[in-house]
């Protein structure tokens, strides 16, 4: 099985699209540049999705939902955003199909059928949103609106890769509204940190926390807060955004509130979302030639339990073992599958659960019964371990939180390695093409030398970390002077 996985070393991106579809992640479709999540990669996102949703809701938010339409008055309101976004929107113009007279058995769009007005099929939120908080909003104890939604986008991306980047992807969106500027943007990085607890401790991925440069802003954002996260290719992929997005949707739907003294002023706004881009994100950052390595937390099955029958006679002694290791693991909270499958044999499925990441192993024959043990096999590292039946379910559950801390300190050894400092342009073309991960590299803070320095390397700046210390220098391309140094490297 692991053959028909193409190497890392000979074409990361290959190696990439088999994991996905051979782990069962995702499927291609008929629909250009969107995917069907199949159940393992859905079960995997419903995990990532409950321990976000609760996170949010412990900082004082609730969900809602709002239409997947967008009438093209309201989504034009907020101009920034609307010429941003102009590009990749799906557009409704219609209402209805009739039967084609010229062809038996097709349908033709209903030219009578007109929309009086277009409808753009949400590429994000915020103006269908903002339009209804118009009518939510009077006076300062109407605020903070604190919302989140669990929703589709879609954004006609043009080079689309599986959940990195789809025409529809599935995605949380929060939207928030406030009385003051100081309480948005606190809100605005509060959710930051909230990203950057779930990528770190339930992804097993570190992220650095920036700020986007104002050509990698969200369109209609005031700041464009991020979390970036490296693969193993050297590349980075932005994990998460969260924008201050100040007064502009306020301004652009009228939304005013009447503050202590009753005086009026346009609400403050944030908005933040993290997509089904993070299970690509996963799949990129830790996973080997042999399959996917999935983080104990989030993995849609932590331990599986495969039983090596030698006649008959052994089957039910196994299967009732079997099931009493199911039931205590159950009970601990670890999720657990015993696979007595006869369709297979061992070595097939101990390759399948490789294939799909699952963290333990655990095999079970007769021999092992007499002896009272088990061989137990991690999937991050390949060891295994023979080891005794008394105590497997607390061995098994310190195992999964020691595999969970590997697999970070693996990912943030390899990230941390792959931070370079350079202060000459060659130093900066060089590492480059060595796919060093991470440039830190001065700037001169132009948008004119972002956009050079993209075009001579597709290089851009992931972010200007927040931990930034301020330092003097010279900009990497230009020798114009810079107070800091800002990440640059190339992207998903
Ligand atoms: P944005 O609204 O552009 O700030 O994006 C919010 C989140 O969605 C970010 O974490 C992006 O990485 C992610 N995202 C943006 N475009 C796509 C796409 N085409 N497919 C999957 N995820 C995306």
């Amino acid at each position: 099985m692991s053959k028909e996985i193409t190497s890392r070393s000979e074409d990361y991106s290959q190696w990439y699209n088999d994991l996905v579809i051979k782990g069962s992640l995702a499927d291609y479709s008929a629909v250009r540049g969107c995917m069907v999540i199949k159940p393992y990669g859905f079960a995997l996102w419903e995990n990532m999705r409950d321990a976000l949703d609760k996170m949010f809701k412990d900082t004082g938010h609730v969900n809602a939902y709002f239409p997947l339409f967008v009438p093209k008055s309201l989504f034009e309101a907020e101009e920034k955003n609307a010429e941003g976004f102009a590009k990749e929107c799906a557009v409704v113009t219609h209402y209805r199909l009739k039967s084609n007279p010229d062809k038996k058995g097709a349908l033709m769009v209903d030219p009578e059928a007109k929309l009086e007005e277009e409808l753009v099929v949400r590429p994000t939120s915020e103006a269908i949103i903002w339009n209804t908080y118009k009518n939510w909003i009077q006076s300062y104890r109407d605020l903070p609106i604190l919302i989140n939604q669990w929703a589709n986008v879609v954004r006609w991306e043009m080079r689309t890769r599986l959940f990195l980047r789809t025409a529809e992807f599935l995605w949380q969106e929060g939207h928030t509204a406030h009385s003051s500027a100081q309480e948005a943007v606190e809100e605005t990085v509060k959710m930051l940190n909230v990203y950057e607890d779930f990528v770190e401790n339930w992804m097993a991925l570190p992220v650095i926390k920036g700020v986007k440069t104002e050509s990698e802003r969200f369109a209609g954002a005031v700041d464009t807060y991020c979390i970036e996260a490296l693969m193993q290719d050297g590349k980075a992929l932005q994990a998460g955004t969260s924008h201050f997005l100040g007064q502009n949707f306020a301004k652009a739907f009228d939304v005013k509130f009447s503050d202590k003294e009753n005086k009026l002023d346009y609400v403050w706004a944030t908005s933040w979302g993290v997509s089904t881009r993070l299970i690509g994100a996963l799949v990129m950052a830790h996973s080997d030639d042999d399959g996917l390595i999935l983080p104990p937390r989030i993995a849609p099955m932590q331990v599986v339990i495969v039983p090596i029958y030698k006649g008959e006679d052994s089957r039910a002694q196994i299967n009732a073992k079997g099931q009493e290791l199911v039931n205590s693991f159950k009970a601990a909270g670890i999720r657990v599958k015993f696979d007595d499958n006869d369709n297979s044999r061992p070595g097939w499925k101990f390759a399948e659960y490789e294939m799909k990441g699952v963290p333990v192993r655990i095999a079970i024959g007769v021999r092992d019964l007499e002896n009272n043990v088990v061989e137990l096999a991690r999937r991050d590292t390949k060891e295994k371990t023979t080891v005794s039946l008394d105590g497997l379910t607390e061995r098994v559950s310190a195992l999964l939180t020691e595999i969970q801390q590997a697999i970070y300190n693996k990912a943030l050894e390899y990230r941390n390695s792959h931070i370079t400092k350079v202060d000459t342009w060659d130093q900066f073309v060089e590492t480059l093409n060595g796919k060093a991960g991470f440039i830190s590299a001065h700037w001169d803070g132009t948008a004119e030398t972002e956009e050079k320095i993209k075009e001579m390397t597709k290089a851009t700046i992931r972010c200007i970390p927040l931990d930034n210390e301020q330092e003097e220098g010279k900009c990497v391309l230009t020798g114009n002077p810079s107070k800091q140094r800002v990440l640059f490297a190339q992207a998903y």
